[in-house]
């Protein structure tokens, strides 16, 4: 049997470091075991899914250096490669499950599920369906389904019992049927859940090995649910322990920059990234720190997976990075490497455009423009707050910005621009009075070239981190504040606060 292993990204954000990391592995052990390593595109959540961000993490995997077998931009036997496209496998999929009684059609409004929520959770239980529709007569589901009534399906569950997931890494891992959840497989759009599709999929591409961060672990049993329903066997399943922050929280975007566009664009070699990735997932190789991909895969099994919570610890990835840059390029090479990350004649011409109004000489350049070839900024904390602005503002606006850019499907400065005015206005301050701690905290002086156009160059994720870094001299928010300023300036906020 050939081993086949695959990323089964959601497009839904920036490409994750995690998204790489669990690639990475999957990649690894398919190909010792001289198998096929594929990426599906998880787009079943429309509303969230974006082309640009399937282009995105598409790239970033390519920049890191991991290649699949066969996936969207690639074909392959067992195409398409990408959720959307196969609705009607789907569909046929879950007729057979209705039909062999292992799924049920449930009409329950979304007022009753919320009262049902409420209730679980006063009584100190956990929320789940209650199996209200499981109870229909085939001639009730008859008429409300003529009566045009939406519905999803669910899964059926055993009632009593254990289930015990064959983690290839942990081993058993038992967890009772009772805490699992009678989940929607397919929704009232007649697409299907992520359960499902990764089910329906995961057979249907042959894959011989489930890798998946190990937040997936109560998920595992309705999985194998639908696998024996369905009369199929089961791939072997393995969980990876979850990145995390050095304070050992989930790895996330609050506390750590966790996209790999970031990392892109603050400098650091695509094969320095990857090299930490797999450090934080099995270790030296052969007792050594810096090794190749190549040696990594040579060397990689199920075993030398580390189960404690990796620490995605960005000074040893400076070290790393470092090493890399001085031991592993000749002269040329880092030159070559210097162009492709700041200069090359696309991003010189964007930049340069900026400065020609605004200077006299050429040579003025090099104070206006030496932001946009830096990592974080030194500037005095004095400045963010020199405006016309009281501090306990300057926080506010910094952080609800900060919340806000992050909901901008598209990141160009024509929206950056609407919404500095739509925040502007939800407290009640000028446009440029507002905008001038962020001239501050994005360019480094309180005058510079255009703030939209400059925040668009730099790209969200270094934007996002020097809007941290500010916050951070300033004094990051309190949940209280949080809270406070959760919907201020937000879309959907009618009242400004
Ligand atoms: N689409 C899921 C995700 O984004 C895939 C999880 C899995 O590997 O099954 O994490």
């Amino acid at each position: 049997m050939k081993v086949r292993t695959r990323v089964a990204p959601s497009p839904t954000g920036d490409p994750h470091v995690g998204t790489a990391y669990v690639a990475l592995v999957n990649y690894a052990f398919a190909k010792r075991h001289g198998g096929d390593f594929l990426l599906r595109v998880e787009d079943t959540d429309r509303a969230r899914s974006t082309p640009e961000s399937e282009r995105a993490i598409l790239k970033s995997l390519q920049w890191l250096g991991i290649e699949w077998d066969e996936g969207p931009d690639k074909g392959g036997p067992h195409g398409p490669y990408r959720q959307s496209e196969r609705a009607a496998i789907y569909r046929e999929h879950v007729e057979r499950l209705l039909a062999d009684g292992h799924a049920f059609r449930c009409f329950c409004t979304s007022a009753r599920l919320d009262d049902l929520r409420v209730a679980q959770r006063a009584a100190g239980q956990p929320s789940r369906y209650d199996g209200l529709c499981r109870g229909l007569s085939a001639d009730d589901v008859a008429s409300r389904m003529a009566a045009g009534e939406p519905f999803v399906v669910r899964l059926v569950v055993p009632s009593e019992g254990v289930c015990v997931v064959r983690d290839a890494r942990r081993g058993p891992i038992e967890i009772a049927w009772s805490d699992v959840d009678m989940q929607v497989l397919m929704k009232s759009d007649g697409l299907p859940t992520y359960h499902l599709a990764n089910v329906v999929d995961d057979h249907l591409m042959e894959i011989t090995h489930v890798i998946r961060g190990e937040e997936w672990v109560s998920s595992a049993p309705k999985h194998l649910l639908l696998y024996s329903y369905f009369g199929w066997t089961p791939p072997e399943i393995a969980h990876l322990p979850l990145l995390r922050n050095p304070d050992k929280s989930k790895l996330s975007k609050r506390k750590n920059p966790t996209s790999i566009l970031f990392y892109e664009r603050m400098g650091y070699l695509p094969e320095a990234l990857l090299n930490f990735l797999a450090l934080l997932a099995a270790g030296p190789v052969g007792g050594e720190e810096v090794f190749s991909l190549a040696d990594f895969v040579d060397h990689f099994s199920l075993d030398r997976i580390s189960l404690g919570g990796p620490v995605f610890d960005v000074p040893k990835l400076d070290w790393l990075n470092g090493r890399y840059l001085r031991e592993r390029l000749d002269g040329n090479a880092f030159a070559a490497r210097v162009g492709a990350w700041g200069f090359s004649p696309e991003r010189v011409a964007r930049i340069a455009a900026l400065a020609q109004p605004r200077i006299e000489r050429l040579s003025d350049v090099g104070n206006l423009l030496a932001f946009f070839f830096a990592g974080r900024l030194t500037y005095d904390s004095a400045l963010l707050v020199a405006g016309k602005i009281d501090a306990p503002t300057v926080r506010k606006a910094l952080a609800v910005m900060q919340r806000e850019l992050d909901t901008l499907r598209s990141w160009e400065s024509a929206g950056i621009d609407a919404l500095f005015r739509r925040v502007a206005a939800a407290i009640d301050i000028k446009v440029r009075d507002l905008t001038r701690p962020f001239y501050v905290a994005i360019t480094g002086s309180s005058t510079s070239v255009p703030l939209y156009d400059a925040m668009e160059i730099l790209g969200r994720d270094i934007v996002r981190e020097r809007l941290r870094h500010a916050l951070e001299l300033l004094g990051a928010p309190s949940k209280r504040e949080q809270e406070e300023w959760k919907n201020v300036g937000s879309a959907s906020a009618e009242i400004p606060a």
